[in-house]
This record gives C-alpha cells, sequence and structure tokens, in this order.
C-alpha cells in the first residue's frame, strides 16, 4: 500500500515534498516522491492524505494506561499530597475498573497518534489491554515493596508475573521489563536485588527517579513530605529511615540500581547527576506537563542532552495530565523554551520532534525498529492533517510542535496495521 501527502517527514532525514511511503506486510519498503513510486508500483493501493505530513509515530516512553480513569480532578498541594490522593483513589477500583482505564489509556493514546509505549504497570489488566490494544510497546511489570521480610515473596511473585506475561505476549508486539517503583517505595535491598534480576533475565528497567524535592529530602536526609502522614499512611512509618547523604541519582547507583535504565522525570538532578546518568547509560523518559501539573520544578533538558543521555518524552499518567498524547508534551516544550535560552538552543523544533519520535525508540531500546520512516523499519507512522499550506521543512517542523494538537491525527498505523483512520476506530486490519 501506498500512503502518499503534502509531505513525508522521516525525522532521521530531511522532509520530502509530495512523497509517499510503500508499506508491504509490517515494513516500510520505501519512500520517495509519489510521483516515483507511482510510476514503480502502479497497481499499489493507495491512500492520499492531500494536506498532511506522514511521519514516525510517538513513542510515549512513560505512561500508566491503568490510571486513565483518574483526571486531573485536584489540583495538588504537594507532591505527596497528590501521591496520597492517588492511593486512596486506586483502592476503590476493582480489577474490571483497572481494565476499562488501561482500555480508555490505549484507546485514547491511539487517537493521539502514539504507537508505542512504555507502560508501567501495577495492577496487572494493563498489560493484556497492552497486548491487545495493537500497540507496540514494553510493558513494565511495577514493584512496590519497603518491607525487606516480603522480599522473598515479592521476587517469586514478580518472577511467576513476567513469565506469565512473556508466555501471553510471545510473538505479540509487546515485550515486558520490570519497573520498581522509585526509591521511596521499594527498599534498599530488594532495588539491588532487582538490578541484578532484570540484568540477568535482560529485561529492560523502567523508574521514577528524581522526580520532586521530596524524593531529594527522603533519600538525603530521611525526612520531608515522603516521611510523616504518607508513611504512616502506607503502614511503613516502623521502617528505618536512612539518610544516605546522597542524591537520588547517587543512591540509586550506589544500590545498582541504575544501569541502563529509563529513568522517568529526572527533574531534581544536578551536574555530577548528570555524568553519572550518562556514564550508567540511563535514559531520561522526560514528562514536562506531568512535572509542571505537580510543580515538582523543570527538569534541565538542555543540560542533559548537553551530557549526550538520551531523552525521550512522556506523558505519565491521566492523573498528572490531560491526555496520552505528545502533541501537547512538544507544544509544551516550545512555548516553555522561548522563556529559556539554553533549552531554546537545545531544544529546536526538530529536535523536539526528534524527542517525540527516535530519541524515545532509542530510550527503548526500540530504534533499530521504530522511530523513523526508513527501509525495512517497522511500518509505525501516523498522519497528522495541516491546516495551512506549508512550503519549507522548517515550517513543517515549527507547524508540528506549535500549532498541530491530538484533532490533527488522522491515522494511525502499527506493525503495517491501521488502528485509527479519520477519526473512526477500525480494529487491527493488516494493510
Ligand atoms: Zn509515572
Amino acid at each position: 500500500m501506498l500512503l502518499s501527502a503534502k509531505w513525508i517527514m522521516p525525522v532521521n532525514g530531511d522532509p520530502i515534498e509530495d512523497g509517499s511511503v510503500l508499506v508491504r506486510s509490517d515494513k516500510v519498503e520505501a519512500l520517495d516522491l509519489r510521483a516515483t513510486l507511482v510510476r514503480s508500483f502502479p497497481d499499489e493501493p493507495e491512500i492520499d492524505f492531500q494536506n498532511a505530513v506522514i511521519m514516525p509515530g510517538f513513542v510515549n516512553t512513560h505512561s500508566h494506561l491503568e490510571y486513565s480513569v483518574f483526571g486531573r480532578a485536584v489540583e495538588p498541594s504537594s507532591f505527596t499530597s497528590w501521591i496520597l490522593q492517588l492511593i486512596k483513589r486506586s483502592r476503590q477500583l476493582s480489577l474490571e475498573d483497572w481494565e476499562n482505564s488501561a482500555r480508555l489509556g490505549a484507546s485514547l493514546s491511539i487517537k493521539s497518534g502514539v504507537t508505542c509505549l512504555g507502560d508501567i504497570v501495577s495492577r496487572g489488566p494493563g498489560f493484556n489491554v497492552l497486548c491487545e490494544s495493537g500497540l507496540r510497546g514494553i510493558g513494565f511489570a511495577e514493584v512496590i515493596e519497603m518491607d525487606t521480610a516480603r522480599n522473598d515473596d515479592v521476587m517469586a511473585t514478580l518472577s511467576q508475573r513476567v513469565e506469565g506475561w512473556q508466555e501471553q505476549c510471545a510473538g505479540s508486539l509487546v515485550k515486558v521489563g520490570v519497573s520498581p517503583h522509585s526509591l521511596y517505595t521499594v527498599n534498599p535491598l530488594l532495588l539491588e536485588r532487582l538490578g541484578k534480576w532484570a540484568k540477568g533475565h535482560a529485561l529492560p528497567v523502567s523508574i521514577h527517579l528524581a522526580e520532586s524535592r521530596e524524593e531529594t529530602a527522603f533519600v538525603r536526609d530521611g525526612r520531608g513530605g515522603l516521611v510523616g502522614e504518607y508513611r504512616e499512611f502506607l503502614g511503613w512509618d516502623h521502617f528505618p529511615l536512612r539518610a544516605t547523604g546522597l542524591t537520588p541519582v547517587r543512591y540509586a547507583e550506589q544500590l545498582g540500581a541504575l544501569d541502563g535504565v529509563i529513568a522517568a522525570h529526572c527533574v531534581q538532578v544536578n551536574a555530577e547527576d548528570m555524568a553519572v546518568l550518562k556514564d550508567r547509560n540511563v535514559a531520561v523518559a522526560h514528562c514536562p506537563r506531568s512535572n509542571s501539573f505537580l510543580r515538582v520544578g523543570n527538569a534541565p533538558v538542555a543540560d542533559l542532552l548537553g551530557h549526550g543521555i538520551s531523552v525521550g518524552l512522556g506523558t505519565d499518567s491521566l492523573a498528572s495530565n490531560e491526555d496520552m498524547g505528545l502533541l501537547g508534551e512538544m507544544k509544551h516544550i516550545y512555548l516553555a523554551k522561548s522563556k529559556n535560552k539554553d533549552s531554546a538552543q537545545a531544544f529546536t523544533p526538530r529536535k523536539i520532534i526528534e524527542a517525540a519520535t527516535l530519541d524515545g525508540a532509542r530510550a527503548l531500546g526500540m530504534d533499530d525498529q521504530i522511530g523513523s520512516l526508513e527501509e525495512y523499519k517497522e511500518a509505525d507512522l501516523i498522519a497528522l492533517k495541516l491546516s495551512v499550506r506549508i512550503t519549507s521543512p522548517n515550517e513543517l517542523f515549527e507547524y508540528c510542535v506549535r500549532e498541530a494538537c491530538k484533532g490533527s491525527v488522522i491515522f494511525n498505523m502499527v506493525g503495517g496495521n491501521i488502528l485509527f483512520h479519520q477519526r473512526k476506530s477500525v480494529g487491527k486490519d493488516r494493510v
């Protein structure tokens, strides 16, 4: 099938005006001028999106599909008050509620142009939904446990869960990973064990890291907002507190919990931390709108990029974001950078688009398969309609980060399957 549009944006190279992409089975076979491909493949069926851009699908490097039901109902007075509220509301949901919630998240993701997710799965139903959704991704089995006496049980349960999921997703577009939630919800001995275990089983790992000032105070000083009411509510107040004197990044490194992980947020990081992140081959899932909503600060993205660290974009969940798409994250970065010169230089419109696609794929270790439109890469691509006539690549980059919104998405294809076309969900149809 030929997919044609006014612009094709491969991301790894310059945009093609009046171009087409040839998709055969699950792969991109060619991209070129439309006239050339129509001449070479005269019998090939074609969808011509006309005034639109065809580009690689967005890679959401940090999401929680299961949390989609929550919505940003209450403005948080602090990070701790938000997370407490989330836990309280979580306890009212049945497994069926979690599944419906994840289904909502997957559907919203598809309509927003996301084709691949690094999704944190807390309860389990989210993994089934991810596998059935037609989306590509990694489902990270989340671990939360502060009681060291339970570590053996936790590892046994995790091992069983991961094995079951691997069987379930064999042959699908979904892989299994592990996510120790954070330094303030997983005990240090378990973090050490998880790091070694994941490495031994070659599983990708994702962790929330250096998100809030409360986390830094908890790790470094053994005090702050994550100590009092929070620990009491969770029944963790009798577990010993440690003032490590270290930043979250340094502490995670000391526990062996950092090598090659995808670290979500990384807001509270200094220059020394960034050198450690680079040294340990950590990729950052940058979640600008969630960070802004939770008022945890701005991640030093220009510096992270300056250190050569892979930075992908993430929405986090609908408990701290307004939608599940990356166009909103891109626009947020674009608007914020006008106030910050360093960030403006590091994050040009073209670079923002790369962060949402190819860099995100790199962060998830999938850039050999997806993230750009290249011959023999997977056919994970989307079309965004353009509301104005665009005459140059630079105008196109600028339009995509400034003007495009989730309503601009008119087509979503993952591995050659059309998941969404012209505002109609069509299920998994092979082209
Ligand atoms: Zn998160």
